[in-house]
């Protein structure tokens, strides 16, 4: 029950659940009652532990996951993840196989490259990333396969899980939680929070136990996962207040019914969005019809002009975030779970309102 002033089109650090955002100011202020912010209690407090418990046990719950799985909450954002996992999961001799699907896959291709052999299995580059490759083999003897199911800059999506026996390492950075997946079938996950999850400055990773312990090199203890699992994501000081952000995101989650309901909502934005662009001609979306992501709708115009002053237009409704990335041009549109369906409604009838006034 509050009115939508501003819509928050925002690739990330992005919009979340209103309750979130007061809830969460409430704890700034006082946590639970207790006359202490969440930003001064110790991390090593009951206080603590029960946030850090929650985060972790909705996380296994709207997942579904498996007791070989382990979740956990780590610094560094998801670049981190693009060295640490080779760091555990690879040893120097051995080959990784990646797929080249974007801009943020590129740059995990070029960490793994510091610990072991990479073999880019197929790559859309040729296309701008428009596309997302398909037919391509992935080597059985790969110690894992790499791939980003949503590439955020893009605006294309994964809407398949490869099937392969080599284990599967996907980045869900912009897309996780937002679409009911086998979870299980992962050997690793990860996502930095700040799009579909929580706060800037934790990442997840879920990881099946029996991708540790295989490489040989020495591992400092903080990049180290199995040393993570021991500590129950409290090795040294954690990001506090951002798993806090995102136990109470999960929570609200939860609570709204779990991953098949937000995927209702979400085919619905994505659905209204897509709809109206594929009705106005004066709008054309870049990437193939099949891979469209449902997170970052990416469109142009053919006139300079015309999207300096549709871009004008959508400031003086309350939109915000909705140029597009430096290296693509036009607009992005994301639709995060936390955005309402009626910020699209609002969208929409620009579009349709500016369209008409251009015929
Ligand atoms: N991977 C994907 C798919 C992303 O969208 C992003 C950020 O936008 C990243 C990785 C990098 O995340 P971080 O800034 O948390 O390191």
């Amino acid at each position: 029950n509050y009115s939508i002033v501003v819509h928050n089109f925002n690739a990330g650090p992005s919009i979340l659940p209103k309750e979130v955002f007061e809830q969460a100011s409430q704890a700034i202020l006082d946590y639970n009652g207790t006359g202490l912010s969440i930003l001064e209690i110790g991390h090593r407090t009951p206080l603590f532990q029960e946030v850090v418990d929650e985060a972790i046990s909705t996380t296994k719950e709207l997942m579904k996951l498996d007791s070989d799985h382990e979740v956990l909450f780590l610094h560094g954002g998801a670049s981190t993840q693009f060295f640490q996992i080779p760091m555990n999961l690879l040893n120097e001799q051995e080959t990784a196989a990646y797929l080249d699907g974007g801009v943020w896959g590129k740059k995990a291709i070029k960490e793994a490259k510091l610990y072991g052999k990479v073999e880019v299995v197929a790559s859309s580059k040729d296309k701008n990333y428009t596309y997302i490759p398909k037919g391509y083999a992935i080597p059985a003897d790969a110690a894992y396969f790499h791939y980003t199911t949503n590439n955020t800059i893009e605006g294309t999506q994964m809407h398949a899980i490869p099937e392969t026996n080599v284990p599967l390492v996907a980045d869900m950075s912009s897309d996780i939680l937002s679409t009911v997946m086998d979870f299980n079938r992962f050997g690793l996950i990860y996502a930095g929070a700040q799009k579909n999850i929580g706060a800037a400055g934790v990442n997840m990773v879920v990881v099946r136990k029996d991708m540790l312990g295989r490489v040989t090199r020495p591992l400092p203890t903080m990049m180290d996962y199995r040393e993570h699992i021991a500590a129950g994501s409290l090795l040294n000081t954690p990001p506090v207040f951002a798993i806090y952000v995102c136990m109470l995101t999960l929570r609200w989650l939860k609570q709204l019914g779990g991953v098949a309901a937000i995927e209702a909502i979400n085919n619905r934005k994505a659905g209204l969005l897509y709809d109206t662009l594929d009705k106005l001609p004066i709008f054309r979306p870049t990437v193939a019809k099949e891979d469209r992501s449902k997170m970052n709708v990416v469109f142009v115009m053919d006139d300079e002009a015309l999207e300096k002053e549709f871009l004008a237009e959508c400031k003086a409704n309350g939109m915000v975030g909705v140029k597009g990335h430096r290296s693509v041009g036009g607009f992005r549109i994301s639709l995060y779970n936390a955005l309402p369906l009626e910020s699209v409604r609002v969208l929409t009838e620009l579009m349709n309102e500016f369209a008409l006034k251009k015929a």
